[in-house]
């Protein structure tokens, strides 16, 4: 686990705040940003986003003057717009100038809400691609915080804190990181194996974070197929009884889990 000190110089003071500024734009324009606006809004729906309205958490952290109305609606139409940017490739670091040719002047104090609130809220430029990683500093320019456990939850809080310049200490009560995630490595005559004794399934990946980090470390994501044999202690297969009536199905954005009933 990386505790050491990080700090970084692109994650602006502000950028924890995220905070709409006073000065409110007055005018009854709806910006145009390009012809993707329905996609778009679905690709915020993945991360949480209503297609037309804010979430409390945008709502609390004012990042428009007025709630409803022509300026909210340009904020939904950018903020979406970022989102799907950084989704393109989430391997790279979205900066605000990469939209400054699309979002015209006087919408940029829109812009800044919508790029402030994402980036401190973690839902663009996090993870662990290299990018990303480079913008982490050895310094820490803020305070320190402890983070109780070394789980995903943990982690990814430790990671994020660190990007924003805080100094992050993670205390673990087990001998290793991972909480209930964990590979097990076995041996065994001339065989090495592994296997999941937590969790290993993403389920669905749109949107999902954890499909990006894969996407950031170039892993294959493999299908959890239809057939999916359970194997009993002894190495042998188990049967599958007759499955009708005792198995369900279900198909997840992409992935098809099985649930397998044995008649041992
Ligand atoms: C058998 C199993 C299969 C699963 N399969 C899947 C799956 O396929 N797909 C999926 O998405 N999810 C799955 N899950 C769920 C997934 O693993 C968890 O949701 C996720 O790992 C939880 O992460 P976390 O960081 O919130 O908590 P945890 O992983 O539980 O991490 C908490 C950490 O905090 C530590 N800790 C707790 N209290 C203290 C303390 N007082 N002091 C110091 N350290 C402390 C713990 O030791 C632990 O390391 C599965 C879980 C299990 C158990």
């Amino acid at each position: 686990m990386e505790s050491s000190n990080f700090a970084n110089t692109n994650v602006s003071s502000n950028v924890v705040k995220s905070t709409y500024s006073s000065r409110q734009i007055v005018s009854d324009e709806i910006i145009s940003i390009n012809k993707e606006t329905h996609s778009e809004a679905l690709i915020a729906l993945t991360a949480g986003f209503p297609s037309d309205s804010l979430t409390e958490e945008e709502i609390e952290a004012k990042v428009v003057s007025v709630v409803g109305g022509i300026e909210q609606i340009n904020y939904i139409l950018i903020r979406n717009h970022i989102i799907t940017k950084w989704r393109d490739n989430v391997s790279n670091w979205v900066t605000k100038d990469t939209f400054v040719d699309v979002i015209p002047e006087r919408f940029s104090d829109l812009l800044d809400s919508a790029y402030h609130y994402l980036l401190s809220h973690g839902y663009i430029n996090f993870g662990v691609a290299l990018a990303i990683k480079d913008r982490i500093l050895a310094k820490p320019s803020k305070g320190r915080v402890i983070i109780i456990g070394a789980g995903l939850a943990g982690l990814a809080a430790a990671r994020q804190l660190m990007s924003f310049g805080f100094e992050a200490i993670v205390l673990e009560g087990r001998n290793r990181a991972g909480g209930r995630v964990y590979t097990k490595k076995m041996e065994g005559g001339n065989t090495v194996a592994a296997a999941d004794l937590g969790g290993s399934v993403l389920t669905g990946t749109l949107g999902n974070p954890l499909g990006f980090l894969a996407q950031q470390l170039s892993y294959t994501l493999h299908k959890v197929r239809d057939q999916c044999p359970l194997y009993r202690a002894d190495g042998k297969q188990a049967q599958a009884r007759n499955l009708s009536g005792c198995c369900s199905w279900s198909g997840i954005r992409g992935f098809t889990r099985g649930f397998w009933c044995c008649d041992d």
